[in-house]
């Protein structure tokens, strides 16, 4: 039988090829959704580091922010599963990268900025209602700043 996933293999990774993945950057999941926000005629940026916190796709004048969560990394709800190997390792290693999400979540909050933190699965294999979402707070946030001038 072919081994087709790897990815909750016996063998503990190494530590520099669990950093790889938490900082993958254009997952299929992103590239879904980019795709999709872009079909929706909305113009983002792409990887840009605000407040000292990379975010995954920026709409710099409305100042929304949107995170693409691995299911895995970040610890979906649904979709986590705990590799049974080497636990100690693993457990606050997945506790942290949630904690690390809050606190990057409030640091933008609290800025002012307006964050989307969606899940991998919610960007494949359809991103239809994922990609409104965004549009909508993209132009909430449009309307509200031509109505408060803040310069
Ligand atoms: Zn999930």
């Amino acid at each position: 039988m072919p081994k087709t996933n790897t990815r909750t293999a016996e063998v503990p990774l190494t530590r520099s090829e669990i950093m790889k993945r938490v900082k993958q950057k254009d997952t299929a999941a992103e590239l879904a959704l980019r795709s999709a926000l872009h079909g929706l005629g909305l113009r983002y940026r792409l990887h840009r580091r605000i407040e000292g916190v990379v975010v995954d796709v920026v709409f710099p004048t409305a100042k929304v922010a949107v995170f693409v969560d691995g299911c895995f990394w970040h610890g979906c709800p649904l979709h986590a599963t705990f590799p049974k190997s080497n636990q100690s390792y693993w457990l606050p290693k997945l506790a942290e990268n949630k904690e690390r999400d809050q606190r990057q979540s409030e640091k933008l909050s609290t800025t002012g900025w307006t964050v989307i933190r969606l899940w991998e699965h919610e960007c494949l294999p359809t991103t239809g209602n994922t990609a409104r979402r965004i549009a909508q707070a993209v132009s909430r946030r449009l309307r509200s700043k031509g109505q408060i001038h803040a310069h």
